[in-house]
């Protein structure tokens, strides 16, 4: 039976490069998940975008002395492009500074308002008098009062990711002059979290979630069990999204508000894009819809607790039937953090793998393959050079990539290009071919359940089976004696291997779509992704990542070769790595080894 998946992934600042830990911390687990859906004949609806708001970005506008719009917009543009050549799948990967995102996050404000879980309070906050402005949490730094962490932003601890007040930091520095901010009063709106743990958030976190990880949901019962507090929700600051309430106007949504609504704005705008404005409904409102939320360990809170705290306040908006109440996140799979050869990446002392310049010099899939089996599912991993080419070379290459090659060079040469016809099958035949079937339900079951490492690890267990059954049999020996026997090894084989494209096409999307063309296939897996320009009221324009899934062809279930299909001229799946690439990406990094 066909279910909806709402496919939702962390929305990057749009104020630094992607590198491979954000990649496989929610951009490829959320793809990987979106294909196997798709495939299974589910509808997907998987978004994200650029979060454009915000300190990350006004501070980069401030050292460049660029406008934030310029900055996010470059940004922006730039993951268009990175998503599209990595495959990652978004049927809408939109913006937050567009009319529809503004429109909704002030819709969510007023109803959270009118429904009595918004209150003004005049408040402390840091003020530069060298600036003459109040400091936006992140532009304070100081030492974590809880662990004594001692370069933790205002608004959250990197070392032990609690949520901060700056006022609660020790020692408090200005971020743009090292200067000691005062504190001065302003007036603001908080959102009253007491008010929804009692109405409803702390019970919900208690039940049903036997499917959630056991750090995230420990995190969030630990979270509001401590007791939430009260958090503004509005800042002293220019670029963002105007306060809707009279004589506000000067003031802005902060960014952790607003943001989140845009898995819900994004769904309303891929709704009207379609020309079906009402169909983001089916995610939001029908009971049987799963929303899964794709995000790093950072994000547990926002996504774990404040956003359905949010969700939980409104209730209901665009709708008309009073029995309907948005949906509350599923699932929330949040993985752990990759590191670099030991060390944990930053971007601003440039210790990462940027993804665009990976993708420069390894095939999408390579890439691909290996951020999903050293993905941090349970715990930090590490981004090592040499694992790396290792895996290449020794398991995607050799089980798999060799596997395929073998099969279609001798069908392609010796079988006149064609599939060739099977005599009857032996047990030794069937029986690889009732392994390879009954792989689907199990791996697509750990694939729809967040364990990818395990899905990937299963599926290429079957690929390395059929090798073996290859090398048993000897179809290069068989065909020197009897032709037919040889035949029906390789069609057995190949029938494994148009299983294992499926299998693999999640996570390994090109080389799973060339391998249906060289099995003789017309049409595609899957559908295509395609940047667009949209306009708004007013003439605003933006620039976004779609999926035209309408002439999809793949579906999750076993191969039916057909015996005498026309192949088309194979080629190798993937390239072997010359062991020089260890020392030459470790020579970048600043690695030496002698
Ligand atoms: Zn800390």
């Amino acid at each position: 039976m066909s279910e909806h998946i709402l496919v939702s992934i962390a929305w990057p600042y749009a104020s630094a490069k992607i590198h491979v830990g954000n990649v496989t911390g929610s951009h490829l687990p959320g793809d990987i998940n979106a294909r196997y859906h798709r495939l299974a004949g589910d509808r997907v609806l998987m978004v994200s975008g650029s979060d454009s708001h915000g300190t990350p970005i006004t501070v980069v506008a401030d050292r460049e002395g660029k406008s934030p719009r310029d900055v996010f917009e470059h940004f922006h543009h730039g993951f268009l492009e990175l998503f599209l050549r990595l495959g990652i799948s978004y049927d809408l990967f939109t913006h937050t500074d567009t009319v529809n995102h503004h429109h909704v996050s002030q819709d969510f404000f007023r109803t959270l308002m009118e429904k009595g879980y918004l209150y003004s309070q005049v408040q402390e906050q840091m003020y530069s008098e060298a600036e003459g402005r109040f400091l936006p949490d992140r532009y304070v730094e100081g030492t974590c009062p809880k662990c004594g962490y001692e370069d933790a932003r205002g608004d959250q601890c990197d070392n032990c990711n609690t949520l901060l007040d700056p006022k609660d930091l020790i020692n408090p520095r200005s971020k743009v002059d090292g200067s000691t901010p005062v504190i001065r009063e302003t007036e603001h709106f908080f959102l009253d979290l007491p008010k929804l743990a009692r109405a409803g958030l702390a019970e919900w976190l208690q039940h049903g979630k036997e499917h959630w990880r056991p750090n995230v949901i420990n995190f969030a019962r630990n979270y509001v069990g401590k007791g939430l507090q009260s958090r503004p929700i509005t800042r002293d600051l220019a670029w963002g999204i105007p306060v809707p309430v009279p004589g506000w106007e000067t003031k802005c949504l902060y960014v952790w508000f607003e943001a989140v609504i845009g898995y819900f704005s994004a769904s309303v705008e891929w709704a009207h894009n379609q020309g079906e404005p009402e169909s983001w409904k089916d995610w939001w409102y029908n009971p049987a819809a799963k929303t899964q939320y794709f995000i790093g360990k950072d994000n547990i809170p926002f996504h774990a607790v404040i956003w359905p705290a949010e969700l939980m306040g409104v209730r209901q908006l665009y709708e008309d039937d009073p029995s309907k109440e948005l949906n509350l996140p599923y699932d929330v799979p949040a993985n752990e953090f990759m590191n670099l050869e030991g060390a944990g990446m930053s971007g601003s002392r440039n210790w990462a793998v940027w993804m665009d310049q990976a993708l420069d010099r390894y095939s999408p899939d390579a890439l691909r393959y290996y951020l999903t089996v050293a993905m941090p599912e349970t715990r930090d991993t590490d981004w090592l050079w040499n694992d790396f080419v290792r895996r290449n070379n020794d398991e995607l290459v050799a089980a798999w990539g060799n596997l395929a090659n073998r099969a279609l060079t001798f069908a392609y040469k010796r079988f006149d290009r064609h599939v060739p016809t099977p005599g009857p099958l032996e047990d030794i035949d069937r029986r690889l071919l009732a392994r390879i079937e009954d792989g689907f339900e199990p791996i697509g079951q750990l694939i729809a359940g967040c364990k990818f490492r395990t899905a990937l690890h299963e599926t290429m267990a079957l690929a390395r089976e059929a090798n073996r059954y290859l090398e048993e049999k000897g179809p290069w020996f068989q065909i020197k004696e009897n032709v037919e026997a040889a035949g029906t090894t390789i069609y057995v084989a190949l029938k494994a291997i148009d299983s294992l494209k499926v299998l693999f096409a999640p996570f390994l999307p090109f080389s799973s779509e060339r391998l249906h063309q060289v099995l003789g296939y017309e049409g595609a897996l899957f559908g295509e992704s395609y940047t667009a320009t949209f306009e708004e009221e007013g003439g605003r324009i933006h620039e976004a990542l779609c999926y035209d899934g309408s002439k999809a062809t793949g579906e999750w279930k076993a191969s039916e070769l057909p015996p005498g299909q026309a192949l088309r001229q194979p080629h190798p799946l993937f390239e072997k790595l010359d062991e020089n690439v260890i020392e030459e990406e470790r020579a970048r990094l600043g690695l030496t080894d002698v």
